[in-house]
């Protein structure tokens, strides 16, 4: 978890570190990207607090263990806790939104994805979710007019809007809610748009959501014999 923290409006909020329950596959433009499916209902899988680490601060990856890319996704703190909850609940559950990395091992998940197997150890490693501070979800506006941008060396690699998410946001953690209750301190990663590619060390990346949420930082590497 390093040194990662829930901080909203630039004040650290007092909850728990928790799940990090995430969607893959919902801007159909990257599912075409990886020759997958468009999928008739989200793609559930989750991250431990364990992948947490604060955006702003470099990041850490298992060069090891094969190619790591980016995903660059907007993110949710959920303030009350959902269950088989409706869009409204939801509605006012969200305590901040911010930005974040759903890291993957991309050689790895294609093997488990191969073999039909889960996914957890290509998604869930120490460090695999970098997430941004927060800010509350008034300052953004429509959640679903959101531009999402990813800078890699100075070049512009993602450029996507939430208007284009397959499944939005309240929909989203209502469908969620009916598979596992969210928790105050828990995040939902909404899904990457399209661009995904590899990371090498010492890349630089420019990560923003609108104008609003704003990180830099560079990757390097994290050793074997350190884990
Ligand atoms: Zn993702």
């Amino acid at each position: 978890m390093q040194d990662y923290q829930h901080i909203v409006d630039g004040h650290k909020v007092d909850l728990p570190l928790g799940k990090v329950v995430c969607v893959g596959r919902n801007y159909a433009a990257h599912a075409r990207e990886l020759n997958n499916p468009v999928p008739a209902e989200p793609v559930l899988f989750i991250k431990p607090n364990t992948a947490l680490a604060p955006l702003g601060e470099a990041i850490f990856i298992p060069a090891h263990l094969g190619e790591c890319h980016f995903e660059t996704e907007m993110s949710i703190l959920i303030g009350q806790p959902l269950t088989q909850c409706t869009e409204q609940q939801a509605q006012q559950a969200i305590l901040g939104v911010g930005i974040g990395l759903d890291l993957t091992l991309r050689d790895l998940q294609q093997q488990l994805k191969n073999k039909s197997l889960p996914w957890e150890k290509a998604k869930s490693f120490d460090g695999a979710c970098p997430a941004s501070e927060f800010v509350s979800p008034d300052k953004l506006g429509d959640l679903q007019q959101q531009q999402i941008q990813l800078r890699l060396n100075q070049q512009l690699r993602q450029d996507g809007n939430t208007a284009d998410m397959l499944t939005a946001v309240l929909p989203l953690l209502a469908y969620i809610s009916q598979f596992f209750t969210l928790l105050p301190g828990d995040l939902v990663f909404t899904g990457t748009p399209s661009g995904v590619g590899p990371l090498a060390v010492g890349d630089q990346l420019d990560i923003s959501l609108s104008e609003v949420i704003h990180c830099q930082t560079e990757v390097c590497l994290r050793k074997k014999e350190s884990t």
